[in-house]
């Protein structure tokens, strides 16, 4: 991996580099947490992919219900879903909030897939990872963790996903010298210090999740928990929130 300069928003490298450091980071997590086996996904690349729009401003308790009526409608295929009229794919995510504005985002992905790929996900999986990646930002609705989400989870690109979570742990983690740090520049730290490994990206990304939502709180964390306790000069937090 690189060992040139880093990316502005980085903080200069632990002895030995980012990336045995981010390894490092990993192996614990998984020793901690197992294997997250994401994305919990019993219909394939297509129930991935409407996950990801659904889960979008709403917790995944609520897409698990809209992907639930979806799938006792039989619309979790994309021939099924493309010829549904939109009224009955809004009533079904309605769980999901931004229902109507959903519905429509979903259409007009599978508006573009018919167009463009014959309705076949394999098809569109085939292209470059960089052409599927703006085709997937050019549309309506869709931003990068969403795309992302996409290509990792569904087409099994070798993408890091990262997020607000990955923002906050490892600016915690001195990582990051910012806590506004961009996506991009985050994906690009990831994607410079690991190897291009979707199974790694994959699995990094929902630890990261897990860590955040049971220990790494964003108020109030629970270092004494942690498995990086030790890693973690706990940046920016508060004394009050140190233990
Ligand atoms: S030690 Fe605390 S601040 Fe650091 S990663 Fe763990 S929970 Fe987060």
């Amino acid at each position: 991996m690189a060992m040139t300069a880093d990316l502005p928003s980085v903080a200069p490298p632990p002895a030995g580099g980012w990336g045995p450091w981010l390894a490092e980071v990993y192996r614990r997590l998984r020793e901690r947490f197992g294997h997250r086996q994401w994305w919990p996904a019993q219909d394939g690349p297509f129930e991935v992919i409407v996950g990801a729009y659904l889960t979008q401003n709403i917790a995944w308790v609520n897409v698990e219900k809209a992907i639930a009526n979806l799938r006792a409608a039989g619309l979790l295929t994309p021939a099924a879903f493309h010829a549904a009229p939109v009224e009955e794919v809004a009533a079904c995510i309605r769980p999901a909030g931004y229902y109507r504005q959903k519905a429509e985002r979903l259409k007009i992905f599978c508006d573009y897939l018919f167009s463009r790929y014959g309705g076949s996900l394999d098809a569109l999986f085939a292209r470059p990872l960089g052409e599927v990646r703006a085709e997937l930002l050019a549309l309506k609705g869709v931003g990068p963790e969403t795309a992302d989400s996409i290509l990792c989870y569904a087409g099994g690109y070798p993408v890091m996903v990262v997020d607000a979570y990955t923002r906050r742990l490892f600016y915690r983690l001195g990582a990051f010298t910012r806590a506004d740090i961009s996506y991009d520049e985050m994906q690009a730290f990831f994607h410079r210090h690991l190897p291009a490994d979707t199974g790694l990206f994959n699995d990094f990304h929902a630890q990261i999740v897990t860590l955040s939502n049971r220990i790494c709180l964003k108020r109030g964390p629970r270092c004494g928990e942690c498995p990086l306790a030790d890693l973690c000069p706990r940046q920016g937090l508060d004394e009050g929130e140190r233990p």
